[in-house]
Order: C-alpha cells, then structure tokens, then sequence
C-alpha cells in the first residue's frame, strides 16, 4: 500500500519531534529526516531517529542535487554510516545515484549499513537510491531506472523531475508499473501534481505530502489534508476512474472541490484532478489522445474551461466522436465524456444549467419559455451560451451589448434582437439574464442594470433577474431586482447544475447537487478561493 510521507527539513531535533508528530496526527505513515542542514551533531541526529513517532527515512541532500548541504560526500557518508550502526536505524537511507555510481568506496560505506543478499550483519534499513532533475526529464532516465534497480545494495528505486507537460505523469505511472523493485516516480511542479496523487493508483512505494504549503521541499508537493480531504487519497485504488478540469489557468477552480466531494457523497470510486494544458490545440490534442489511450488511467471525462472549449468540438469530431447538436451550434463544449465502448462525446451542459435555474424558480418546462422575452445582458462566451438555449426554445431575446456589433453577429445567429447595453434600462421584459462580468468580485458595487430607477411596473409580474455572475453570491443586481419584488437566480445555481450534469453523465447517477452547493458556497467565502 502506498504511504504518505513527509518530509521534514531538521534544523532542531525540537522543531524535527514537533514536525514528525504533526505529520503523524495528519495521517502521515512516514517521515523523511532532511539532515541537509543539521550533519553537525551526530549523538542528536542519532536520538532524533530513534525518538521518531513514524519511521525515518534519512537523507543528506547535496546542494548538487537540488538539496542543502553543501559540505564534503565523505562527512555525510561517515554520519549515514554512524546512523546506520548506532541507532536502531532509520527505515531507509536515500542516497543519489550519481554519488553512488561515482564512488566504489562510497558504495562500500553504504553498503555496510543497509540490508541487501550479501550482508552478514541483521539490519532493516533499506536503501532508496535517487535521482532528481529540477530543471527537465533527463534524457537518459530510463538509464537511470535500470542502473538503479541492478545495484545490489538498492532496495528502493527513486525518480523525481520537473514535469514539461502532463504526459510526463504517464511516463512515471509506466516507470511504477513496470517496476522489478519498489518505486517512487514523481514529476515535480505545477503539472506533476497528478503523479504525486496517482501514485497509490498505480502502486508507488509513497508519495510525498507537506503538513502545511510552507514546508514542500519540492516544487508542486500537496499537502497532507489536499490529498485526503480534497484528493480522495484514503479511496484511491488501481480502479479508480479520473476525470478532472482541463483549462488554462485551472489553479483556483472550484471544480476539483465539487466533483471529489462528489464521489465521497455516493461513493464513486473515482478521483477528480486539475488537468493545465496550454492553449494551442496540438497540446490539447496529444495530451487528451495519450490520457484515453493509457488504459489504466482509466480518463473518463473531463470539464473543459477556457481556452479549450472550442478544441474539444475539434477533438472529438477529428475522434469520430459525437457532438451535441446545440454544443456544435455554440461553437463551445465544457464537457468530455468517455464512453464505455470507447467513443467520445461533447456536451455543453452550460445552456442547460441557465435554462433550468429559471425554469425552475419559475415553475415551468424548458418548453413554457416560448414567448417569453429574454434580456441578455452581454455578448461573450456566457452569453453564447444562454441565448443558444433560450432562443432553441422559442424565447423572445434581445442581446444588450456595450459593443453593439458584437450582440448583433450573435443575435443575427440564433434569431435574437440586438442593441446597446444602455437601451436595456427601457426595455420590457420578463427574464433578465447579465452574462458581463459588472459586479463580479472585486467590483461589487456596480450593476448592469438600474432595477431601483427602473423598478418593474405594480401592473404585471415582475420578472426574473437571473446574474450568472457567482461571486459574490448576491450580486448588487439581484439585491436590487429583490427589493423591487423580481425572483432572482444566483450565478451559484449555474454553476452547480453545469457541473451536476457533467457528474451525472460521467457517473450515470443522479449528482448530490445540495452537496455541490455547499461546497461552493464554502469555498466563496475564502476569498483567495473565489
Ligand atoms: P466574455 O466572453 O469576456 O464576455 C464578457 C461580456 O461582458 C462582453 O459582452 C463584454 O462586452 C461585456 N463587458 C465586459 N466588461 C464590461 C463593462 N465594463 N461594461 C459593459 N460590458 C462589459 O466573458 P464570459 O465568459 O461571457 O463571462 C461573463 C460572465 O459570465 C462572467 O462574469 C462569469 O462570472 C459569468 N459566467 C458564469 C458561469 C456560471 O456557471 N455561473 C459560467 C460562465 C460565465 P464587449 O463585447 O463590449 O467587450
């Protein structure tokens, strides 16, 4: 089973002990003693690895090798080996590959002090040899995996390099699965971040996790409670299904929150990742075609945000897939799905998830919308979206948009009217839908539309005032539209009911959407989140 590991840089055996059992009591089942800044006193080191609540892996990193210690190979070597006689021992020495290809005695030392076939004195300390590359994959890292695993003496195989792109995740899952000798392969930075959790997918020795984001000693490392409360680590097994966010930036969004909570909340054996690919189509391409061809990553659908909405109709209509017929007419899909006889499909579930947030608080079917006139505030990618689905049944919408030319290309596709944004505060109707970005967070006290000047006439019903904007949760639109009498319809329910129909096509369950709800109303009210 794949352990949790946290590394701890020792500057004091106080501040290390504090640390270990920090670690324990965040669920960590192994440490890694740091000893790159404290080879001075051997005697505290020596107590430091035997008073540990979890068992020890020690490591003396040189600065060669991304680490801290900048001193002589041999003062390291000669504390390992007073470590590896004068205490119970660690669980593991982690020693670099290079130092030790480099040197017959260094090797020797070493050897003395761990246990391999040829070792007459009764120890358990393994030996994790190492590799680590910040910069890049290096170009002879399968030399590496293989020169490593044929040392007698290593009983631990470990790779660590900074990720391109996210197929180098790929490449660490295939360095585990095809491993002869227990393996770590981690990719490091932003787009590594999928090895670290996928490692108990595909069977690592460990992962590493941080108590809290200050104390990573490498770039993109998790910390524990991301990968158990928001990661799903306690669930994941080689069967696990992935899907995850693709997008670029996908660093804040909520998504990853609301599908794992998700699959917690019916018990979905499935996981849910930020997936960044950059913006060209051929990077969106390769990594989308290798995920779905490596089997055991068991890819099963994806939420896709800006840039990629339109690379995804490309995608899956170069795949021979099968394209929503509304999505296709958008220009825009924000949902993969793998089906289980292998073909793709492309969905919008965004036009949907603002048909039936109004339906909804309205009472009525998608179908009771003919006839009634629609306000879209807004011509951008939102807008799109809304005046697909409002038009597709037969509402009556006119698109107000600061640059009129673009509400009238758009209106001039989908059987809209257009005009100014301005002309809106004179126009009668009886949905309004802002699909600008005027009053979103930070700028919450500007509207789109003056209901307050303009309250609806005592005459007839007032309408709905729908902001898809769901930061904040009210926005000064809809406080307003609610003070004159208008039902409104938070930006929130959008975006729940966009990823409750991904969950449900994905799954094939209905989705826990009061659950969704919660969750992002939680995470707005972290507002580094929002
Ligand atoms: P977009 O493609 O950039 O379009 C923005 C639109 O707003 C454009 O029509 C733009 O007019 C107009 N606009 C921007 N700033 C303006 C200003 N200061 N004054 C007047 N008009 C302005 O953006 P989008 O992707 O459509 O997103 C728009 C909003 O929808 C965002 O606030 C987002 O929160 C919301 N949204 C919500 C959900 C959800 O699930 N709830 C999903 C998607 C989007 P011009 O054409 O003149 O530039």
């Amino acid at each position: 089973m794949t352990k949790l590991c946290v590394p701890i840089m020792v500057e004091s055996t106080e501040q290390a002990l504090a640390d270990a059992q920090a670690a324990q009591a965040a669920g960590a089942e192994l440490v890694e003693l740091r000893l790159d800044r404290f080879t001075d006193d051997r005697e505290a080191a020596a107590k430091l690895v035997d008073s540990c609540p979890l068992p020890t892996i020690v490591t003396i990193r040189p600065d060669w090798e991304g680490g801290e210690y900048d001193g002589e190979d041999a003062s390291r070597i000669a504390l390992i080996e007073y470590l590896g006689t004068s205490c119970t021992g660690p669980a593991y020495f982690d020693v670099e590959l290079a130092a030790y290809d480099r040197s017959a005695n260094l090797r020797q030392k070493i050897n003395l002090v761990v246990d391999h076939e040829q070792q007459p004195r009764p120890t358990d300390t393994g030996l994790i040899l190492s590799s680590h590359d910040f910069a890049t994959r290096p170009a002879d890292l399968l030399r590496r995996v293989k020169a490593m695993a044929e040392h007698q003496g290593c009983r631990v195989v470990k790779l660590a390099w900074a990720a391109r792109s996210l197929r180098d995740n790929l490449e660490a899952f295939e360095i585990i699965r095809d491993r002869h000798k227990p393996t770590i392969a981690l990719c490091m930075g932003e787009f590594g971040l999928m090895s670290r959790i996928l490692a108990k997918k595909f069977g690592a020795l460990l992962t590493f996790a941080s108590i809290d984001t200050s104390q990573g000693t490498a770039p993109g490392q998790p910390t524990i409670a991301e990968l158990k409360s928001l990661y799903r680590w306690d669930a994941l097994n080689a069967d696990t299904q992935l899907f995850g966010v693709i997008g670029d930036p996908v660093g804040h969004s909520m998504s990853p929150a609301i599908h794992n909570a998700g699959f917690d909340a019916i018990d979905y054996n499935g996981v849910y990742l930020p997936m960044r690919i950059p913006a060209e189509y051929e990077h969106f391409k390769a990594t989308v075609s290798s995920f779905l061809a490596e089997q055991h990553l068991h890819f099963q659908g994806a939420s896709i945000t800006i840039p990629h909405k339109h690379n995804l109709l490309r995608f899956v209509g170069e795949m021979q897939g099968e394209i929503e017929p509304l999505a296709a007419k958008i220009g825009a899909a924000n949902t993969l799905t793998a089906r289980d006889d292998g073909s793709l499909y492309a969905s919008n579930t965004d036009y949907a998830a603002a048909l039936d947030s109004v339906c909804d608080v309205m009472g009525i079917e998608r179908e009771a919308l003919a006839g009634k006139r629609v306000a879209v505030l807004g011509a951008g990618g939102a807008a799109r979206a809304v005046v697909a689905g409002y038009t597709a049944y037969g509402a009556e919408v006119t698109i107000y948009n600061r640059t009129r030319d673009k509400a009238q290309t758009l209106a001039e596709e989908f059987g809209a009217q257009a005009d100014t944004i301005g002309a809106a505060q004179s126009a009668q109707f009886d949905i309004l839908i802002n699909c600008t970005p005027i009053g979103m967070h930070p700028n919450e006290d500007a509207t789109p539309y003056d209901f307050t000047s303009n309250p609806p006439p005592a005459t007839s019903a007032p309408p709905v005032a729908f902001d898809t904007i769901y930061n904040p949760v009210e926005t000064k639109l809809l406080r307003e539209a609610k003070a004159v009498g208008c039902v409104t319809v938070s930006g929130v329910e959008m975006f729940v009911r966009q990823a409750a129909a991904q969950f449900e096509l994905w799954t094939g369950e209905s989705a826990p959407s009061d659950r969704f709800r919660e969750v992002v109303l939680d995470r707005l009210r972290q507002p580094d989140d929002a």
